[in-house]
């Protein structure tokens, strides 16, 4: 099977007048059909929100369309929670799903309201002591545990996973909660990530539910909501077949049927903090090939490295590449795709069946909309990529300008130096 890119080499080339490789292109039509679509999909569950999970593409511009698809955001830091006040969220809208907590951020997420989702039994306590009272909505992170498998063959190991409480600490943890005076309570778990089947999230569900329906018969807890959390995946490579939401949400939908209506919690209200999925198709680098190397292997040189895209280097993370202007030729050349950092692990691509390539062709690394930008950072003294959005009318928006030397230089006490060295620092 062919990936396609969402742009073509005439698109990029009219770009790279305005704005130079590398960037980050997002297609606002690729995220609003997925959006429409999962809305559409999960419309029989009633109280059903999907919370964004903000660290996957942390812009506020894309935070704003999904505003308009009635989702909230899914924070893991203060800076996440700033954002999300600062666009207008509301208390209800913000899921606070945060581990190893500082009490400042518990604070923070209290002050706005937000749906706070305790990452551990000792967390309870924490929280009352810094709010001086526990919130009137809370949700608690359950792990199972062991080993978690799916007929398919996808699997993960929850019990080497530091988030969440054991099934034990989770009963207990609701107990107290009740005493306590809590009204509204939620249960959050994430067990797999990037699962490339439609069965992972009604097997979640399942195990959530079965523990709903316990909680109410053994502690007199009623859950009001199920978070399925983050973990639908994408297919990073040709082969791979997408997810089908519509299939996820009959899925969803049968186990609360089943297991939710006899025991008189039909009202149950679902939701999750899907990131991958909403933004990692619609999203791509652009890099230009600035060298070839031919030594014991051939090299390809491009100006984007792993400080634009961690996952790589950091995983092994297959992403998919197309030489823009050669989509049809034969992919008969075997490269190294690699970013110039002083870092042997900075190649988007090892071994690599590609077409010819030649300086100055333009790559478009795939997949890259969720957890790409997001985990920039700034090794060798690299600056963040601009980002850029392919607007529904075809225009381009840049949502985030490029990193300046003045930026990685902001957090000295050095700025006066600055003016005095000959450089143009916002042009380099
Ligand atoms: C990372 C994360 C998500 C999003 O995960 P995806 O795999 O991108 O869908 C959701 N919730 C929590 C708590 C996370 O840490």
């Amino acid at each position: 099977m062919q990936k396609k890119p969402f742009i073509t080499k005439e698109q990029v080339e009219q770009i790279t007048k305005t704005y130079p490789t590398p960037f980050h292109l997002y297609s606002e039509q690729g995220i609003r059909k997925n959006a429409s679509d999962l809305k559409k999909a999960f419309s029989w569950n009633k109280g059903f929100k999907e919370y964004f999970a903000v660290k996957a593409c942390p812009n506020p511009y894309i935070l704003k369309i999904f505003q308009e698809y009635g989702f909230g955001t899914d924070c893991s830091s203060m800076t996440e929670l700033m954002m999300s006040d600062a666009l207008g969220f509301k208390g209800e809208d913000i899921m606070f799903s945060s581990n190893d907590t500082p009490a400042k951020e518990f604070k923070a997420a209290a002050k706005i309201s937000a749906t706070i989702n305790l990452d551990d039994f000792t967390h309870i306590e924490c929280l009352e002591k810094t709010l001086g009272h526990l919130p009137e909505t809370l949700s608690l992170r359950f792990n199972p545990g062991g080993v978690f498998k799916m007929s398919n063959g996808i699997m993960d190991n929850p019990g080497d996973a530091k988030y969440g409480f054991t099934e034990q600490q989770l009963f207990e943890g609701y107990r107290i909660l009740k005493e306590k005076g809590v009204k509204k309570f939620g249960i959050h778990s994430f067990l797999a990530s990037n699962t490339v089947t439609n069965e992972y999230y009604p097997k979640l569900a399942g195990i959530l539910c079965d523990i709903a329906v316990r909680l109410k018969e053994e502690v007199g807890v009623e859950l009001s909501f199920i978070n399925l959390s983050g973990g639908i995946g994408i297919p990073y490579r040709p082969e791979q077949e997408p997810n089908d939401i519509f299939a996820i949400s009959r899925g969803v939908k049968k186990v609360f049927e089943e297991k939710l209506e006899p025991a008189g919690l039909g009202d149950m209200a679902l939701y999750m903090e899907s990131g991958r999925f909403m933004t990692g198709p619609y999203g791509c680098l652009v890099t230009q090939v600035l060298h070839l190397k031919h030594t014991y292997k051939e090299y390809v040189g491009c100006d984007a490295c792993a400080v634009n895209l961690m996952r790589p280097a950091m995983y092994g993370a297959y992403h998919h590449i197309t030489v823009l202007g050669k989509e049809d030729e034969e992919c008969s050349f075997k490269y190294d795709v690699t970013g110039s950092l002083c870092e042997n692990n900075d190649k988007f691509a090892i071994d690599r069946m590609l077409p010819e390539i030649k300086p100055g062709d333009y790559l478009v690394i795939h997949d890259t909309g969720a957890h790409g930008f997001a985990m920039g950072y700034n090794y060798n003294g690299k600056l963040k990529s601009s980002e850029l959005l392919l607007k529904e009318d075809g225009q381009v928006q840049m949502i985030r300008r490029a990193e300046t030397p003045r930026d990685y230089f902001a957090t000295f006490d050095f700025s006066d130096v600055l003016d005095n060295v000959d450089y143009d620092l916002e042009n380099l």
